[in-house]
């Protein structure tokens, strides 16, 4: 197992384009599986539950940049607020300004991605591109200025179909244009596009991703 996580993560890396940023997703795995990562050079890692990252967070090296991917309860940014380099998971306006207030609280700049529903699932958490534009107004982004809304995210459809996965990459890539060339405000810079897991990541790049956030090609299937 040891070397396995190792070269699973040398696999994923030489199939990276350049400028690509990898998001090793940790959940579920313990603190020595993380270190093997950690050790063969791996700094940015991803959970998806708020007790589970803080408390690696506790145990791990404190250069790791840990990434927030899975959905947000407001009454739990506080726990986070303190070292989280990036909520990829921003889906209303409440959850912005209580990561607003943790980040005033601990004089911090907190950074953000907003996630769009691009699934055709009903159970993926986001917002369309409608709420999304509108999280996006001066009247909403002059209330968080400890925040900065650096990207977006989304997750496709969980199918076989390439076509499908394809076609909403392609969606959130183009909302992503548009937002970038309308949307002029201090708190927003927009350059990160989250998408791309084990499965779809390659074509995740093909359609634009600058971040892929891939866990069990490097450490395994889950047990849950
Ligand atoms: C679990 C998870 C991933 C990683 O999934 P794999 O298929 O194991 O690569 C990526 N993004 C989110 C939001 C997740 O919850």
């Amino acid at each position: 197992m040891a070397s396995g996580i190792k070269r699973n993560l040398e696999e994923v890396k030489k199939q990276l384009k350049p400028g690509v940023r990898l998001i090793a997703v940790s959940k579920t795995k313990p603190v020595s599986e993380i270190m093997k990562a950690y050790d063969a050079g791996q700094r940015d890692f991803g959970e998806n539950k708020v007790q589970e990252m803080v408390e690696k967070y506790e145990q791990l090296p404190k250069d790791i940049r840990w990434h927030l991917i899975g959905h947000l309860q407001s009454n739990k940014v506080k726990y986070i607020a303190g070292f989280v380099h990036l909520i990829h998971s921003v889906d209303s306006e409440k959850l912005l300004l209580t990561i607003q207030k943790g980040a005033a609280k601990q004089k911090r700049v907190i950074n953000c991605l907003l996630q769009l529903h691009i699934a055709e699932e009903e159970t993926k958490f986001g917002l369309s591109a409608d709420e999304a534009r509108q999280l996006l107004l001066p009247s909403v982004l002059d209330k968080v200025p400890n925040l900065k809304i650096t990207g977006l995210m989304g997750m496709a459809t969980f199918t076989e179909k390439e076509e499908q996965i394809r076609k909403e990459f392609r969606r959130l890539k183009g909302l992503f244009d548009e937002l970038r060339a309308t949307v002029v405000h201090p708190v927003v810079s927009l350059k990160e596009l989250s998408m791309g897991m084990s499965g779809d990541f390659l074509m995740a790049m093909e359609e634009g991703s600058t971040m892929v956030r891939v866990g069990s090609s490097i450490f395994g299937e889950r047990n849950y």
